[in-house]
């Protein structure tokens, strides 16, 4: 019934609703990389509940020894939080305990004939395992044992060897189809002659007890005594650790074929349990409300108190705080298995194969564990370099962009600056060189010449040779010329066929030596044409700033007259204006 509750509580798509949502959506995300690597996080970030959507759940059952308590308070938080259904299980807990005295549910026997995956069982599981039956501890969860005998004050004793013939009700052999070796080892130990006592199969009704009908019970620490006081009586307590017996309480198991088949489920099961106990002692509240609506107990006695002061002696007996949830010691499990033999319960035994070992994680599922647990980062990884990649590479575009951009205005800078017939200088640069160069000049007291220069018969040139040939000339009297210069001096095309040089940091020696070998470069040059080789001559007006000078252009002006005496002094020569100059770098 409880585990109908529960089964139908929990469907898949009410737990994993991202999976179907994820399905719809992944044909839209195709076209924005944004969108890809985002998606492509999505998918990586939730492999889990992808991959459980996929397979079916295994239907697995837990066979409890007692009745539902506290004491099973882990597997309840294990199904409750999803644990179990986390690790592919759909886990069905029966609980156990008595049909009549003497005739109880045996977990070992429900295990090891497959009508059960797991158990709760106790130490007298390495009896099982060593009379032959294939069972193994999964974990130990009480690393301390609940067992108690218990008797009532008024009836008069406090040790197992005081019984005598008194009537009691212990799990002995011959009263009891179950096996309880630590009762036995703890009646051994107190030398008790078993074969003398009044003893009969436990009843597992404290009303017996209150009636004197037995005068010892077995009970567990955790409820029994708590019970008998709220009744009214006193109990009193003989535990096996007075006869130094100290074995484990509860611990969870399973068959061997179970292990061999499907390790990796025992090792899913005994993680979501241990995950449970945990979850259970952090919530004790909340796990006690569960256990009272979800896992009614066996006679409907069992109430919030009780199971709150369960809660606290079952924390006791497992010291969670100190050790960890599960843990098996082989060498405790060596010395009870020594007491079973030095008491002649065995003849020997085997640890071998008796502890279940999660296997050492196989390459396949240390993968998993990286899907599931690096690859949400990975994904936030790559949403990060993707953004990065693409920074870089808009950066990268940008950077050229910016680079093709300066080129192109460059080239249009030039386009701008230069005549297009001959690549000299045009008349815009001339005149922002020369504004640029007389405000130097007037700051640093250096010297600034000029040279005009005007070609002779140039119309002459023209008409008989025609004008391409005219525009020839003009390009190589360019480059000519550009052979007489020092790389500081600036050649630019005044107009038409007239030229000027803007000679900075040069006084008027200097200049003129320059525009000398201007002169000769040219008076000796050929240029070829269709109809043989011409020859031209040019007139150069040479001057330089002066003291007086106020505005660049009077510099222009008196190369200009300069080259008007040229001119008119017969033409191919240099003419110089000599007035008073500003001091004079050469
Ligand atoms: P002068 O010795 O007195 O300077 O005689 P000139 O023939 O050179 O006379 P002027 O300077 O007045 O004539 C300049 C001629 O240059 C006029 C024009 O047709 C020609 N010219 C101006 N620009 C160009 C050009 O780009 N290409 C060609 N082929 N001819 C040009
Ligand atoms: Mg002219
Ligand atoms: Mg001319």
């Amino acid at each position: 019934m409880a585990a109908f509750l529960f089964r139908s509580r929990y469907t898949r798509l009410d737990i994993y609703p991202l999976g179907g949502a994820m399905g719809n959506r992944s044909g839209r995300c195709h076209l924005k990389v944004y969108g890809a690597l985002l998606l492509g996080m999505m998918l990586l970030a939730s492999p889990r509940p992808l991959l459980a959507n996929e397979a079916p759940l295994t239907p697995v059952s837990l066979q409890l020894l007692w009745y539902h308590q506290f004491q099973y308070a882990g597997y309840y938080a294990a199904k409750a939080q999803g644990y179990f259904q986390e690790a592919g299980l759909d886990v069905e807990i029966r609980d156990g305990g008595y049909h009549s005295p003497g005739r109880a549910v045996d977990p070992v026997r429900e295990v090891v004939t497959g009508r059960a995956d797991f158990g709760v069982s106790r130490s007298d599981l390495l009896l099982h395992r060593a009379r032959g039956e294939p069972v193994m501890v999964v974990a130990n969860i009480m690393q301390r044992s609940p067992l108690v005998f218990l008797t009532l004050e008024r009836f008069g004793f406090s040790r197992l060897e005081e019984v005598g013939d008194r009537p009691i009700s212990v799990t002995l052999p011959g009263v009891d189809e179950r096996i309880s070796a630590e009762t036995l080892a703890t009646f051994l130990a107190a030398g008790v002659d078993l074969e003398s006592l009044n003893n009969a199969a436990p009843s597992w009704n404290l009303q017996d007890l209150y009636a004197g009908r037995t005068q010892l019970v077995p009970a567990y620490s955790t409820d029994g005594l708590y019970a008998v006081r709220r009744h009214g009586e006193v109990p009193v307590i003989i535990q096996p650790a007075d006869y130094g017996i100290d074995f484990y309480g509860d611990l969870l198991f399973t068959r061997q074929a179970l292990v061999e088949q499907h390790p990796e489920r025992v090792a899913a099961f005994r993680e979501a349990v241990v995950k449970g106990w945990a979850y259970a002692f952090k919530n004790i509240q909340e796990t006690v409300d569960l256990i009272l609506e979800t896992y009614p107990g066996r006679h409907g006695d069992i109430d919030r108190a009780l199971l709150l002061h369960e809660a606290e002696q079952v924390r006791e007996l497992m010291q969670p705080a100190l050790i960890e949830i599960g843990y098996s010691n082989t060498e405790r499990w060596k010395s009870i298995g020594d007491q079973y033999q030095a008491m002649g319960m065995i003849d020997g035994y085997k640890l071998e194969g008796f502890l279940f070992q999660p296997a050492p994680p196989t390459l396949a599922t240390l993968l998993l564990t990286l899907w599931r647990w690096l690859l949400p980062f990975m994904g936030v990884v790559i949403v990060v370099a993707g953004l990065a990649g693409y920074l870089l590479l808009t950066n990268r575009r940008l950077k050229a962009e910016i680079q093709r951009r300066r080129e192109a205005e460059a080239a249009l800078q030039q386009l701008a600056d230069r005549d297009g017939l001959t690549g000299a200088g045009n008349r815009r640069l001339f005149e922002q060189q020369l504004q640029q160069e007389f405000l130097r000049s007037r700051r640093s007291r250096h010297a600034l010449s000029i040279i005009l220069i005007d070609v002779d018969n140039f119309k002459r040139i023209n008409d008989e040779c025609g004008h391409l040939v005219g525009d020839m000339v003009l390009k190589e009297i360019v480059s000519v010329t550009r052979t007489a210069l020092r790389t500081q001096d600036h050649l630019s095309r005044y107009g038409g066929e007239e030229f000027v040089i803007l000679l900075p940091e040069t006084g008027l020696q200097q200049a003129r030596r320059v525009a000398e070998r201007i002169l000769e470069a040219n008076r000796a040059h050929r240029v070829n044409t269709d109809a043989g080789p011409i020859r031209y001559t040019l007139s150069l007006g040479l001057s330089h700033l002066q003291v007086n000078d106020r505005d660049p252009w009077q510099i222009v002006q008196r190369a200009d007259a300069s080259l008007y005496s040229a001119k008119r002094l017969g033409r191919d020569r240099l003419c110089i204006d000599v007035a008073p100059s500003m001091p004079q770098t050469d």
